[in-house]
């Protein structure tokens, strides 16, 4: 694993962005934190302190609740037309893009993922995910429906599709931008107003995000955005009374929170969870597009994927090829500064990130796992983990059975089907999955006997706007993208009328 060392200049906007305290967004306005109180967000690459941030609490929160609270029921967003909130929605889809480059530097130092990533993955797929709900804006419809029990009248009986009200939207750290872009497009594309808490780690590009979102014409109080710490202004959030929905992204430990907290007005709950996902390798696959495909699934985003292919289950005959071929691709991986243009893989996002990892690795040795290749921290400065492939695994193993959300996968030898499908269920997630076969009938039997919300065939990491993603078991409640996700954003009203 070599070093990368060399790194692009930021852009002078971005310079300036980091040097100055950030506010949050409430109404239309930028502000201090009601306590005055700010925390620093780190770049991860070097453990200093990036830039300082208001840290909102349950004050701002009430503050920014009031304020989509008035723009739902007052305000202009739900009484514009559909085709001018399309407009908009359109028009912030722009406005990122052509700040794009300035996105993917501050995604960079904030986060830690490398510049050339954020600049292919995280910006393309924010950008497209506005435009595509942008679309959905003109195109939310009911229908008529013909009642069954006429009771001697003629009845007109249809549906509404309407607006949820005011979101609350908790979102992580590992793709700031676009878990943002995922909660936004869709409510600003149904109509709803949102208070949005971005991760304490990575709140720089939500923040920016939001200068466009008032550049775009989106009126005040539709979009507020409160940083800040989890346990005061996300527990705030979950819990308050006037909002009617909360869509949270992260742990599943969490999202049980979020429930509970959700409970007290019993407000919709959405939930994007975590996974183990299990990433399926037979015999008669093409190996030589596995390899890499296997070494994505695990080590894109630094393993820091809800959806990481993190249990690699190999028909015996291959298990050797596969666990050499991902082990070599593995050491060729450059660590580094992610605003290196050579960099593959930058830091991972926190000190408490890199401990968590290295305290899964050392668990594994423990009980009795070998790492095929990587295994430990790399280097002293910034929060870097080698790549590693764990071989000698078994199903009872806390790294087989738990997210370790970091560049860590473990492989594991199978001899039959059946026993593959049962191991591969044998887990309390549900997200996703991978099944790499030229056998286009058996790939489809698999898929169809996975416990999955996502299955990739002969492929992994394929995100689309149009295509629904979310878990089974405990990996979630609801699908996001996809025409799905409107059904988390409007409520149904059915109206009927007598007419003979
Ligand atoms: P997390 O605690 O679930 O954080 C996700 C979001 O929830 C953040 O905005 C967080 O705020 C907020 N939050 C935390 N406690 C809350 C509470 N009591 N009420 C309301 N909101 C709350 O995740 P994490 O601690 O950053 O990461 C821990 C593990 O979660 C990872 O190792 C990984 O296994 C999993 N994870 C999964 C995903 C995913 O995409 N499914 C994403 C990230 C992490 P703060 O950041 O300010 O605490
Ligand atoms: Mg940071």
């Amino acid at each position: 694993m070599a070093t990368a060392t060399q790194a692009v200049p930021l852009t002078e906007h971005v310079s300036k962005y980091v040097a100055k305290t950030r506010q949050m967004l409430i109404n239309g306005k930028w502000v201090d934190a009601a306590s005055g109180k700010t925390f620093p967000t780190y770049n991860p690459a070097t453990g200093d302190v990036l830039a300082n941030v208001a840290e909102g609490d349950k004050e701002d929160i009430n503050r920014a609740v009031t304020a989509a609270r008035h723009a739902f029921d007052n305000g202009p967003w739900r009484k514009l037309s559909p085709g001018e909130r399309a407009r908009m929605i359109w028009k912030l889809a722009d406005l990122v893009e052509k700040h794009a480059e300035e996105f993917a530097q501050l995604e960079s130092l904030d986060n830690g993922k490398p510049l050339t990533i954020a600049r292919v993955a995280d910006l393309p797929g924010t950008i497209e995910m506005f435009r595509y709900m942008a679309g959905w804006a003109t195109k939310i419809e009911g229908n008529t429906i013909p009642l069954v029990l006429q009771g001697g009248g003629k009845f007109l009986a249809y549906t509404l599709r309407e607006p949820v009200g005011v979101v609350g939207q908790i979102i992580p750290w590992n793709f700031p931008l676009l878990m943002a872009a995922w909660k936004l497009a869709p409510a600003l594309a149904t109509g709803c107003c949102v208070v949005l808490k971005p991760a304490e780690q990575t709140p720089l590009t939500a923040l920016l995000l939001g200068e466009l979102v008032q550049e775009a014409g989106i009126p005040d109080g539709v979009v507020n955005i409160v940083p800040g710490y989890g346990e005061t202004a996300g527990a705030a959030l979950a819990a308050h009374d006037k909002v009617d929905k909360v869509a949270f992204t992260g742990s599943t430990e969490v999202g049980k929170l979020i429930l509970k907290a959700a409970a007290g007005n019993l407000k919709k709950v959405s939930l994007e969870l975590g996974g183990k996902s299990p990433n399926l390798v037979f015999n008669d696959a093409d190996i030589d597009a596995t390899i890499p495909g296997a070494a994505m699934a695990i080590f894109f985003n630094h393993g820091q994927c809800c959806c990481a292919g993190s249990r690699l289950y190999v028909e015996d005959k291959q298990f050797d090829k596969v666990v050499d071929g991902v082990s070599q691709l593995a050491s060729k991986i450059r660590i580094g500064n992610g605003l290196d243009p050579s960099t593959d893989m930058g830091p991972l996002v926190s000190e408490e990130q890199l401990n968590r990892v290295c305290g899964y690795l050392e668990s594994g040795y423990h009980e009795g796992a070998k790492a095929a290749v990587g295994g430990k921290r790399h280097g002293a400065k910034g929060y870097f983990v080698e790549p590693t492939v764990l071989v000698n695994t078994n199903e009872k193993m806390k790294v087989v059975r738990e997210e370790i959300f970091g560049p860590v996968v473990t492989a594991t030898p199978f001899k039959n089907i059946d026993d593959l499908v049962a191991k591969a269920n044998d887990t309390e997630y549900g997200l996703a999955a991978g099944v790499w076969t030229k056998d286009i009938a058996k790939a489809h039997h698999v898929a169809s006997m996975l416990r999955a919300g996502s299955v990739w065939i002969n492929c992994y990491n394929v995100f689309d706007p149009a295509l629904p993603f979310g878990g089974y078991k405990q990996s979630g409640w609801g699908r996001e993208m996809g025409h799905e996700v409107l059904e988390l954003y409007t409520e149904v009203k059915s109206v009927c009328t007598p007419i003979a």
